[in-house]
């Protein structure tokens, strides 16, 4: 199974399941692909930054798009919590 990983490392998409690209809407926004490509310059951002994906048009921040806490919301949906 294709994983990314460089900036997009442990990234995808909640909604559709995209591994690239995303648009992560820092300190300025930019289209950041799992190589590094197109107008990145560094590869370092907060969770609580504004995300979303072109494919599908979801929204959301980019903790959505961490796989781990993907997991972690699933395990405590199925808690009940
Ligand atoms: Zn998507």
């Amino acid at each position: 199974m294709k994983r990314n990983r460089n900036c997009l490392k442990g990234m995808r998409c909640p909604q559709c399941g995209a591994l690239e690209p995303f648009e992560v809407y820092g300190p300025c926004s930019v289209i950041v692909r799992d190589d590094g490509t197109e107008t990145v310059q560094y590869c370092e951002w907060n969770d609580d930054y504004a995300c979303s994906c072109p494919a599908c048009e979801f929204n959301g921040l980019v903790q959505d798009f961490k796989i781990a806490y993907q997991k972690n919301r699933r395990r405590a949906a199925k808690r009940g919590n």
